[in-house]
C-alpha cells in the first residue's frame, strides 16, 4: 500500500493553522527564555519566530493567486528575514561578531528581491529556492547551535533541538525540490507544524532542565550560604566569647554607659568589685553617683555630653563603691556604639596598688639616703663616745669616789652604755652593723621590758593588758635591736593616749600563726587618720610637737623588722586606737641556749695583779682613742707604746719589740687590712697577735678580713673587762711569753 501525502481540499488551511500554531507556541517559549537568560540570542530568534509567524499568517490570508501582489512580496520579505534573524541569533550563539550594517543591508535586498518575486514573472521555484535554502541553512546553524550548547552543559533539551532544527532546516532546503509547496502544500505544512511541535517540546524539555539546574544550583549555593553563616555564626560567638573574657578580666574596671543619660549599660567584674554593685544592681544606675572628682568645676555638668568630658579630664578621680569605700583611679575612655546605642566606654585604672608601690620606692631611696647619713654620723659619734665611756670606766675602777659620786658616775655610765646602744641601732638601720642574732624569747623579753616601763604606766595610769602565747616557739634575733622595735611602738602608744581622759588602755598578744610569731601592740588612743597612715614609717615623719617627736622610732623599727626578715605594719585596733604587728620569722634550726641577760653596764675591776706586763703597740689616728686605751692598758698591768698613723707604727716595729698590736682598722693613707699586710711582711708572728679595733663591723670586706683565720677585734666603744679578756686571749696563745724585762 502507498503511502498518500495528498491532503484533502481544504486540508492546506488547517496544515497552515497548525504550524502557525506551533510557532506561536515556539514564540513564546523563546520569549519565555528570553526574559529568563537575558540571553540576546533568544531575542533575536523569537523576533525569527515572529517573522516566520507572520510568513504563515500572510499564507493563510491571501489566497493562492499567480497575480503579482503586496502581500506576496511581503510573505516572501518575513520568509527572508526569518532566515536572516535565525541565522543572526545562531551567529550571536557561537559569538561570532555580525555587523549590523551589512544586516540590514541584507534585508533591504530581500526586500528588492521579494519585489521582484512578486512582480516579475519569475518560476515560482526560483522565487523559494534561495529563500527555503536561506531559511534551511539558519534552521541547520541552529541546530549546530544547540549541538554545542548540549554537549558543553550536558543538557538532553538541547540535544532534541539540534535534532528538531536540523530536520527542519534539512526539509525546508528540500522543499523547493520535492515542490510539496505546489504539489502538496497541505503536507509541507503538516511536516513544519510537527517538526516546529518537536522543537517547541524539545525547548521546553531544555527549559525544564535548565529550570531544575538552575533550583538545584540555587539551592546548593543556599547550603554554601548555610554553612558559611553557620561558621560566621561560630565565628562571631567565640569572638564575643573572647571578647567576653578579655573584658571580665581586664585588670582595669570597665564601664559602658549610655551616651544620652549616662545609664550604666554593662560593666566588667574588675568594676564589679570596686563598685560593689553586681551586673544586674547597676544596669540602669547613673556612673555619676559612682564617681567622686577631686576638684569639682564651679558649675555642675548640665548634661550627659559635659558629664563625660569632666570624667574623662580626670587625671585622677575615686570610685565610690556602694559600702562608700573609695578606690583612686586613673580614667579615659572612648565612644563606642552598644548594641545599637550611643554608649561611651570608661576605663578605670585602679592606682592603690601603684600608689603603694611609688611609696614603698620613696621609702626605699628615702632611708637609703637616711641610713648614709646615720652611718656616717653614728661613726663621728662613736669615737668620743668611746672616750666618754671608757674614761668612766677608768674614773670608777681607779679613783676612790664617795658613795654619791660614784652613784652618779654610774649613772653616766649606764646613759653612755645607752647612747652606745643607740649608735649600734642606727648603724644597724643604715644597715651596716649586723646585730648579734641569739635565740630569742619574745615573750620574755617583752615581759623585762614591761617590767622596765612598769613605774611609767602606773604614773600615766594605762591598764596594760597582756595575752602573751606561752607556746611561741623563740626566734633567731638582735635582743636590743628588737627592744628598741617594741619600745618605740610602745612609747608612741603611750604618747597617743597621754592627752586622752577616758581609761587609757595598751594591750600587748603575742600568737603564733604557722611560720610567724606575731606580736600586736594595741592602744584605745586616737588612732592614725587615713592620710597620716600611708607616711608614718617615712623617715622623719612625724606629726609630733617640735622636741617630741623626731619621726625617726618607725622607720627604725621598719628597717630592723625588714633585717630580721620579719615586718611590721599598721592595723586600726578592736581598741579604737592604733595597732602595730610585729611579725617575726620563727627560728627551727638550733637549740635553745639560755636567756640572754639583759646588757648591764659592768663595774670596771681592778687587773689581778699577777698578770704579766706585755709590750703592746697601740695604734689609732684619734689620739684620745690611742690614749683611752694607753691608760687601760695601763690599769691591766702592760706597757703600751702609743702611735697614730701606720708608718709610724711599721717604723716602730723596726726598732721595737712587741708582744701584741692593738689597732684601729678605719685610718687614713693605710686602712686595718693594710697594715696586717705590712706587718706579715716584716714580723709574721706578730701579725698574728694583732687586735682591731673597730667602730662597727661595718662592710662586707672587712668582716670577711676579720672572720679569716679568727682575726680579734674590739668592737668601740669599748669596756676595760672586754680589753682584759681580748688581750689576755691573745697573749695566752704565745707559746712563751716574752718577758717585760
Ligand atoms: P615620732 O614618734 O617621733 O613622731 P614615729 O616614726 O615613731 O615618729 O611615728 C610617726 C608618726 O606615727 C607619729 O608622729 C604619729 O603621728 C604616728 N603614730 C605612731 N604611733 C601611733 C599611735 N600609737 N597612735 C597614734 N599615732 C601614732
Amino acid at each position: 500500500m502507498a503511502f498518500d501525502f495528498h491532503f484533502p481540499e481544504g486540508g492546506l488551511k488547517a496544515a497552515m493553522l497548525a504550524s502557525l500554531l506551533s510557532v506561536w507556541v515556539l514564540v513564546g517559549l523563546f520569549y519565555y527564555l528570553n526574559r529568563y537568560t537575558k540571553r540576546r540570542y533568544f531575542t533575536i530568534w523569537t523576533a525569527g519566530w515572529l517573522f516566520y509567524a507572520l510568513w504563515l499568517t500572510l499564507g493563510l490570508s491571501q489566497p493562492e493567486s499567480e497575480v503579482p501582489s503586496w502581500g506576496f512580496m511581503l510573505q516572501q520579505w518575513s520568509m527572508g528575514l526569518t532566515a536572516v534573524f535565525l541565522l543572526w541569533g545562531s551567529l550571536r550563539f557561537l559569538g561570532l561578531r555580525t555587523r549590523q550594517t551589512s544586516l540590514g543591508l541584507f534585508m533591504v535586498f530581500l526586500l528588492v528581491w521579494s519585489y521582484l518575486s512578486a512582480f516579475t514573472s519569475l518560476p515560482r521555484w526560483q522565487i523559494e529556492l534561495p529563500v527555503f535554502g536561506m531559511i534551511g541553512l539558519a534552521g541547520l546553524t541552529t541546530a549546530w547551535c544547540f549541538h554545542q550548547y548540549g554537549r558543553r552543559r550536558q543538557r538532553m533539551g538541547a540535544g532534541l533541538l539540534a535534532c528538531g532544527f536540523a530536520f527542519w532546516g534539512l526539509f525546508f532546503i528540500a522543499a523547493p525540490f520535492l515542490q510539496f509547496s505546489t504539489r502538496h502544500p497541505g503536507t509541507g505544512f503538516f511536516v513544519t507544524a510537527v517538526l516546529q511541535l518537536f522543537i517547541a517540546v524539545s525547548m521546553i524539555i531544555l527549559v525544564l532542565e535548565e529550570v531544575r539546574l538552575s533550583n538545584q544550583f540555587a539551592f546548593e549555593k543556599l547550603r554554601d550560604q548555610k554553612d558559611i553563616q553557620k561558621e560566621l555564626e561560630t565565628r562571631i560567638e567565640s569572638t564575643e566569647e573572647r571578647y567576653r573574657s578579655l573584658f571580665d578580666q581586664a585588670s582595669e574596671a570597665i564601664v559602658i554607659a549610655a551616651v544620652d543619660d549616662l545609664k550604666i549599660l554593662e560593666l566588667n567584674q574588675t568594676a564589679e568589685r570596686l563598685l560593689g554593685v553586681s551586673r544586674a544592681d547597676a544596669s540602669r544606675q547613673s556612673l555619676p553617683a559612682y564617681c567622686r572628682i577631686h576638684s569639682p568645676p564651679s558649675a555642675t555638668p548640665r548634661n550627659s555630653a559635659e558629664w563625660i568630658d569632666l570624667i574623662c579630664r580626670q587625671t585622677q578621680l575615686d570610685l565610690v563603691g556602694k559600702d562608700g569605700g573609695k578606690t583612686p583611679a586613673e580614667v579615659d575612655g572612648a565612644p563606642m556604639d552598644f548594641e545599637g546605642r550611643p554608649a561611651f566606654q570608661f576605663f578605670f585604672r585602679e592606682l592603690t596598688e601603684r600608689a603603694r608601690l611609688e611609696q614603698q620606692l620613696r621609702q626605699a631611696e628615702k632611708l637609703s639616703a637616711l641610713g648614709q647619713m646615720i652611718s656616717g654620723v653614728a661613726h663621728e659619734i662613736n669615737n668620743p663616745l668611746a672616750v666618754i665611756k671608757g674614761y668612766i670606766e677608768l674614773i670608777l675602777a681607779r679613783h676612790q669616789l664617795s658613795g654619791a659620786t660614784r652613784a652618779d658616775l654610774e649613772k653616766v655610765a649606764r646613759e653612755s652604755q645607752r647612747a652606745a646602744r643607740l649608735v649600734r641601732n642606727f648603724l644597724s638601720f643604715a644597715r651596716e652593723q649586723p646585730g648579734d642574732r641569739v635565740r630569742l624569747d619574745l615573750n620574755q623579753l617583752i615581759r623585762r621590758i614591761l617590767d622596765l616601763r612598769r613605774f611609767d604606766f602606773m604614773v600615766g595610769g594605762v591598764d596594760l593588758q597582756l595575752e602573751l602565747d606561752a607556746s611561741l616557739p623563740e626566734i633567731l634575733a638582735d635582743a636590743d635591736q628588737v627592744q628598741q622595735v617594741i619600745v618605740n611602738v610602745v612609747n608612741n602608744a603611750l604618747q597617743a593616749m597621754a592627752e586622752q581622759s577616758n581609761p587609757k588602755v595598751l594591750r600587748i598578744a603575742s600568737e603564733r600563726e604557722g611560720d610567724l610569731n606575731r606580736l600586736r601592740i594595741e592602744d584605745n588612743g586616737p588612732g592614725i587618720p587615713g592620710e597620716v597612715e600611708a607616711r608614718i614609717f617615712e623617715p622623719f615623719f612625724t606629726t609630733k610637737e617640735v622636741g617630741t617627736g623626731t619621726g625617726l622610732g618607725l622607720s627604725i623599727a621598719h628597717s630592723i623588722m625588714s633585717d630580721h626578715q620579719g615586718r611590721v605594719f599598721h592595723e586600726r585596733s578592736a581598741l579604737g586606737g592604733a595597732g602595730f604587728v610585729l611579725e617575726f620569722p620563727v627560728c627551727g634550726c638550733v637549740p635553745a641556749p639560755e636567756p640572754v641577760p639583759a646588757p648591764v653596764p659592768e663595774p670596771a675591776r681592778a687587773p689581778e695583779p699577777e698578770v704579766k706586763p706585755a709590750r703592746i703597740l697601740v695604734l689609732d689616728d684619734e689620739q684620745a682613742i690611742a690614749e683611752l686605751l694607753g691608760e687601760m692598758l695601763s690599769i691591766l698591768g702592760h706597757r703600751p707604746t702609743l702611735c697614730f698613723a701606720p708608718p709610724e707604727a711599721l717604723e716602730l716595729i723596726h726598732t721595737n719589740e712587741f708582744d701584741l698590736i692593738i689597732s684601729d682598722f678605719r685610718m687614713p693613707v693605710m686602712n686595718g687590712e693594710e697594715f696586717h699586710h705590712a706587718v706579715s711582711e716584716r714580723k709574721p708572728d706578730l701579725a698574728r697577735r694583732m687586735i682591731f679595733l673597730t667602730g662597727d663591723v661595718v662592710h662586707e670586706k672587712t668582716r670577711a678580713f676579720l672572720e679569716q683565720d679568727g682575726r680579734r677585734h674590739l668592737s668601740k666603744p669599748f669596756q676595760l673587762t672586754r680589753i682584759e679578756a681580748v688581750v689576755q686571749e691573745a697573749l695566752s696563745e704565745l707559746p712563751a711569753v716574752p718577758s717585760a724585762g
